[in-house]
């Protein structure tokens, strides 16, 4: 089986998120992406995080009934930290040795990848899928890696290289959405409209519950 995890704060869940994993099931052939709201992120040095059931409440709802999208509270149940080199191994045993994770990351967060516990084993974890952001360009990975010390090895196809762990790195262009969580938040302070930019219900549950205001 071929898996798919998309991790992020998700504060709130947007079009940008949904759209890139909802591609990212077709073009991989995933049976599924888990998209896992960080519990307690440790990147984001916003004070003030929206607390998790929040953030997982509107990721659920977002996916309403979607059969390849998935909502995992895993990070929740873990103290401290939401580390996603943890994440990936507490996946990589409840699925079983023959599942085959696809760790789904922007351009830009994979290049802060330096600064995450552990970065080391994730390429061993995984296969790590970049997915293009604005203002990030892929030919810029390889010497980044190189810096890092990671080799890669390029393939027939120039969107896939392997580590030499045997996982792969593969290169996916999606839709650009230009959303973040971000410009909703600004929006929503300046009592303007976020709708279209997430899902509807998302749209009602801030609203409702007076989130980012
Ligand atoms: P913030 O503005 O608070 O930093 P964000 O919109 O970037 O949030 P995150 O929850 O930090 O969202 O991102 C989770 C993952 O989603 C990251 O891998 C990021 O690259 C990706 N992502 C965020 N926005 C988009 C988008 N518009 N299109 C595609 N991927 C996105």
């Amino acid at each position: 089986m071929k898996y798919g995890i998309f991790g992020g704060t998700f504060d709130p869940i947007h079009m940008g998120h949904l759209r890139s994993a909802e591609e990212m099931v077709q073009e991989l052939a995933l049976t599924k992406v888990f998209l896992v709201p960080a519990a307690t992120p440790p990147h984001k040095d916003r004070i003030s995080v929206s607390e998790f059931r929040h953030r997982y409440n509107m990721a659920k709802m977002a996916v309403g009934r979607s059969t390849t999208l998935e909502v995992l509270d895993l990070e929740a149940k873990r103290q401290g930290p939401s580390y996603s080199v943890d994440t990936l191994r507490e996946l990589n045993s409840s699925l079983g040795p023959e599942n085959d994770l696809h760790f789904i990351l922007g351009l830009e967060a994979f290049f802060e990848i330096h600064t995450w516990k552990e970065y080391h084993r994730l390429f061993e974890l995984c296969h790590l899928v970049l997915v293009d952001r604005k203002g990030y360009y892929f030919d810029q990975v390889s010497p980044y890696l190189e810096k890092l010390r990671i080799k890669i090895r390029p393939t027939e196809d120039p969107a896939r290289f392997v580590f030499t762990s045997g996982k792969n790195l593969i290169h996916k262009k999606v839709t650009q959405m230009d959303i973040s969580s971000t410009q909703i938040r600004a929006l929503i302070k300046k009592k303007k409209s976020i709708r279209f930019l997430v899902p509807d219900q998302v749209m009602g549950y801030i609203l409702q519950n007076g989130l980012y205001e």
